[in-house]
């Protein structure tokens, strides 16, 4: 496998942030991986594994070698009522949900038109409209840096919790996902209840959707909201919801009290970010090359030329702000590298 040096990452992530990687390979299967690895002077290097750039946000020159995932693949296999769906990391994701639409496997149909690869798709245990992979992940398999081993992981190894798993925890650095297997059903228990998907399936006039119609209604709703990629660049929402206790659930409320918030586990509150970011006066604002998203306050865009430095300086600026303001600390999704 080619190692390429100097290489040019601008087309690489969805932000379209203009830095180079000091080392680049790609890797089209298991072998490659193992290959790349057998060489020591590669393992002496940092190291950062790349699908479709979608979470990331390079806020300078990649010092390291950069590992792009292309491993290709879907595998369907039976089981009862259920579908086993394998795709290699490389896939993207997008493209994998249209074929489980496309062939009616119910499961991930809430989680049309997100950017990036199958890989990926564990590492933050992707969620939108009310599902999170979690909750159709069977296994995945992933690449031992250390030992060069191919490990399998159930659902209980990865350490699911919102937008987090064990590979952005303990694990950190130490597998890349080769790929992944989902528990998909023939049978559809569509989850319509989330955001506007009722209201758009309503306004359309479908009273019994299918697994088709919700995906299509989930796609319209994300491209009336959200900037293309192709387009703007960005990488979806850059923080989290914050989820916090009652008792300061309860004292904020008292100060603001149509502040939306929903259930989370433990009794806990979580907040919408994108509500906070906006009441704080920055949906649509524009600083320099950067800003925040018209439709979607908690999407930072990339107006052109931006550099990874200028988005996050103005994502320090929100934290700040958001905290003086409500007294929470919003975190990071994206990754800054
Ligand atoms: P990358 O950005 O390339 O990588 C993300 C992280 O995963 C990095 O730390 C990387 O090192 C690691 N990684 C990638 N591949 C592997 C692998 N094979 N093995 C080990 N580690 C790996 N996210 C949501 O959860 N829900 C949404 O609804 C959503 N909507 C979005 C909308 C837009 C417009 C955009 C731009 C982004 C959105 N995202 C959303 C964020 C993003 O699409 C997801 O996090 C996606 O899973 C990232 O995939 P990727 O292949 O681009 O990962
Ligand atoms: P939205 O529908 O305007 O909702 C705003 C926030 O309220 C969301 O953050 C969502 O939390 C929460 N929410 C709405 N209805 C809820 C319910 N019934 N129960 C619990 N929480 C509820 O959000 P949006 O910005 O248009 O995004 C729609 C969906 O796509 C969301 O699920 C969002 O997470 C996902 N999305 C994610 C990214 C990303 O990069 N991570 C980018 C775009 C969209 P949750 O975010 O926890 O669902």
């Amino acid at each position: 496998m080619p190692l390429l040096e100097n290489y040019a990452l601008k087309q690489l992530n969805t932000f379209g942030v203009d830095v180079n990687a000091k080392l680049y390979v790609e890797i089209f299967s298991e072998a490659d991986l193992l290959e790349v690895f057998s060489n020591q002077a590669v393992k002496e290097n940092k190291l950062l594994v790349l699908g479709g750039g979608s979470n990331m946000l390079f806020t300078k020159d990649y010092d390291g070698l950069v590992v792009k995932i292309s491993i290709k693949g879907i595998d369907v296999k039976e089981d009862g009522n259920d579908i086993l769906v394998t795709a290699g990391a490389g896939e993207v994701w997008d493209s994998l949900v249209k074929y489980c639409v496309a062939n009616e496997y119910a499961g991930i149909e809430n989680l049309t038109l997100i950017p990036g690869t199958v890989g990926a798709s564990p590492i933050q245990n992707i969620g939108a409209y009310g599902v999170e992979i979690k909750d159709v992940f069977e296994s995945c398999t992933a690449f031992e840096i250390a030992t060069g081993q191919i490990k399998t992981f159930s659902k209980a190894d990865c350490g699911f919790a919102y937008r987090e798993s064990v590979f952005k925890g303990k694990l950190k650095g130490q597998f890349i996902v080769t790929a992944v297997t989902y528990r998909l059903s023939r049978t559809a228990k569509l989850q319509t209840h989330y955001g506007a998907i009722n209201a758009e399936l309503e306004r359309r006039g479908i009273t019994t959707p299918t697994i088709a119609d919700v995906s299509e209604v989930v796609a319209a709703i994300r491209v009336s909201k959200l900037p293309d990629p192709s387009t703007i660049g960005n990488a979806g929402s850059f923080f989290k919801n914050p989820i916090i206790s009652q008792p300061v659930f309860d004292d904020l409320l008292a100060q603001f009290p149509d502040i939306p918030h929903y259930p989370a586990p433990d009794g806990r509150v979580k907040l919408a970010a994108g509500w906070l970011i906006e009441a704080c006066g920055f949906k649509g604002v524009v600083e320099g090359n950067t800003g925040t998203w018209k439709n979607q306050a908690l999407v930072l865009v990339n107006h052109g030329g931006a550099t990874g430095q200028e988005v996050y300086r103005f994502s320090e600026k929100i934290i700040n702000t958001v905290q003086q303001k409500f007294g929470v600390l919003l975190e990071r999704e994206v990754n800054i590298f």
